[in-house]
């Protein structure tokens, strides 16, 4: 199961698909931006710890849909014109990372998302504690080393073809 580390490693991927101009923001702010809003999906689990003490509560309904997706987006590349201090991102970059995030818990877990919520709701059935999303992400983020590993070399080929390709446009 993807955790925020494998979030974040599949999120940086699909900025390196959607806007290859990305590697021009500062680092730190595009790790910044792109860990928060690879993330952003399961800020139900901490609704649903701060609500009732379950994280699984609200888990994989509203937030993990294409509204979703689309409304962070809005916002992300709307703050991003407003405020300097926010790295300039397209929607379509901010909604394909958002969204990635529900792709990839589709792909990876068994348990169902909300794709087309509210046509469709679907509901984590399980009971989490604080403890439980605490050490999952702090002690079982090593379970997601290969994802990272498998984004990483995607990310280093895409960099080899565009360079390549580069290179060959300037020669003739
Ligand atoms: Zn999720």
């Amino acid at each position: 199961m993807p955790l925020p580390l494998g979030h974040t490693a599949i999120g940086l991927a699909t900025l390196e698909v959607s806007d290859s101009h990305a590697a021009g923001w500062r680092r730190f702010k595009t790790l910044a931006f792109v860990t928060v809003f690879s993330n952003l999906p399961d800020i139900d689990v901490l609704f649903g710890l701060m609500l009732t003490g379950n994280g699984d509560t609200f888990h994989r309904g509203p937030t993990h849909s294409l509204v979703f997706a689309a409304l962070a987006a809005l916002l992300a590349s709307g703050a991003s014109k407003l405020w300097s201090h926010i790295p300039r991102i397209s929607f379509v970059s901010a909604f394909s990372i958002v969204f990635s995030h529900v792709v990839a818990d589709f792909l990876f877990t068994a348990a169902p998302v909300s794709f087309l919520w509210p046509l469709e709701t679907h509901w984590s059935n399980g009971v989490v504690g604080w403890s439980d999303v605490i050490s999952s992400v702090i002690f079982q983020g090593f379970q997601d080393a290969g994802l990272v590993a498998v984004c990483a070399a995607f990310i280093l080929l895409l960099r080899l073809v565009r360079a390549r390709m580069a290179g060959i446009g300037e020669h003739p």
